[in-house]
């Protein structure tokens, strides 16, 4: 008989169940409490008196096979062969059986996965695919999470700030990232630089004039062959229309910097969602150990870990301190660059807390 043929599946992820520890399944929907008997442990019981232990691990999230492979060997020789990732590229070893926890905790350890990112520390740094999946970064994001989280390994390992923390970094404005705590992203201070010999072979022209979100480019002809060009006036630098139109080359190891946005959330524990705000621009793309992003981020922290209340996210002690005593308390300059004068931010001026001239 033939063999029947692979279809491909349309309607989503997969079902997560046939994947899940079997206390889990068995338990879903009714557990009693949890605890966290140590950083990196999560403890759960349910009312049938099960319980399972979680051991929460950090990882670099782009991962080689050989680094996958030591991973499920862990979970398969020290756990009970079920793991999960986390959305911020933890990996979580599910064990029903609490002698198991130390020695995985020792054999993830010395393999170089530190154990933690549980309650209020900080969690793994989410990034962006950068150049490994993606056309149009303009910094290595997974770079600069290595840089900064060996500044920060001790807030990952123990749980001393006052609310959860979340990372991120994106390597282009388009921001793939999402929302977060404290989030670096790629900032280019100068419009893209047009290969006109380029865009009528590669280029859709009327998609790139569309994507423009300020109107900025209009078709043009240039020795003779049609173009595209930017009023520079207009243009806010936000790359949207390189990915359409490579020859639209924005990234530039001078005028690509990174920028520093705090107090976005997508909880709506304590206080609603928020949008980041950028509160430090124009830092130097200095690969490879990113200094002067590191300092920043290790100031703002600090004055958070500080000043900041118990459970308060950054978003909630911003708001109870107010942006002027943000920063006096990082010691970060408020400068001309974090005031949105995008000429067509009415609405979004109306809407979030950036100054309105
Ligand atoms: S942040 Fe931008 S460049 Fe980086 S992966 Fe996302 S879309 Fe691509
Ligand atoms: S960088 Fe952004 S604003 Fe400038 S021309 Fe391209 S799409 Fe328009």
């Amino acid at each position: 008989m033939a063999q029947a043929q692979r279809r491909a599946v349309e309607s989503g992820v997969p079902d997560a169940a046939p994947f899940m520890h079997p206390t889990l399944l068995k338990n879903k929907g009714n557990w009693k409490y949890h605890d966290r008997p140590r950083p990196g442990v999560l403890h759960h019981v349910a009312h049938s008196g099960d319980q399972v232990w979680s051991v929460r691990a950090g990882t670099q999230r782009q991962m080689d096979t050989y680094t996958i492979r030591t991973l499920c060997d862990i979970g398969d020789k020290f756990g009970e062969g079920f793991v999960r990732f986390t959305i911020r590229s933890n990996i979580e070893y599910i064990v029903a059986d609490q002698k198991k926890v130390d020695p995985l905790i020792a054999e993830l350890e010395k393999h170089g996965f530190p154990v933690g990112g549980t309650g209020n520390s900080m969690s793994m740094v989410a990034h962006t695919q950068g150049w490994l999946h993606c056309d149009i970064p303009g910094t290595d994001a997974s770079g600069v999470v290595k840089s900064m989280m060996d500044e920060l390994y001790h807030e990952f390992k123990n749980e001393e700030l006052p609310n959860r923390l979340h990372l991120s970094t994106s390597c282009c404005e388009i921001n793939c990232g999402g929302q977060a705590d404290i989030a670096v992203i790629i900032q280019h201070t100068k419009p893209p630089k047009i290969n006109h010999d380029m865009v009528a072979n590669v280029c859709e022209r009327p998609t790139v004039v569309a994507r423009c979100p300020v109107a900025a480019i209009r078709p043009a002809m240039v020795n003779g062959k049609p173009t595209l060009e930017v009023d520079e006036k207009k243009c806010m630098c936000c790359g949207a229309c390189y990915p359409p139109c490579p020859p639209m080359q924005i990234n530039d190891p001078e005028n690509s910097k990174l920028a520093i946005w705090v107090g976005g959330k997508n909880a709506n524990a304590r206080g609603k969602p928020q949008i980041m705000k950028m509160v430090a621009s124009g830092l130097p793309n200095n690969a490879p150990r990113w200094p002067e992003v590191n300092k920043v981020v290790g100031d703002i922290i600090k004055a958070y870990k500080a000043d900041a209340r118990p459970w308060e996210r950054m978003a909630d002690w911003i708001d109870r301190i107010g942006w002027p005593r943000f920063f006096e308390k990082t010691g970060l300059p408020f400068t001309k660059y974090l005031i949105d004068d995008w000429r067509g931010s009415r609405t979004n001026l109306n809407a979030s807390a950036h100054i309105r001239f």
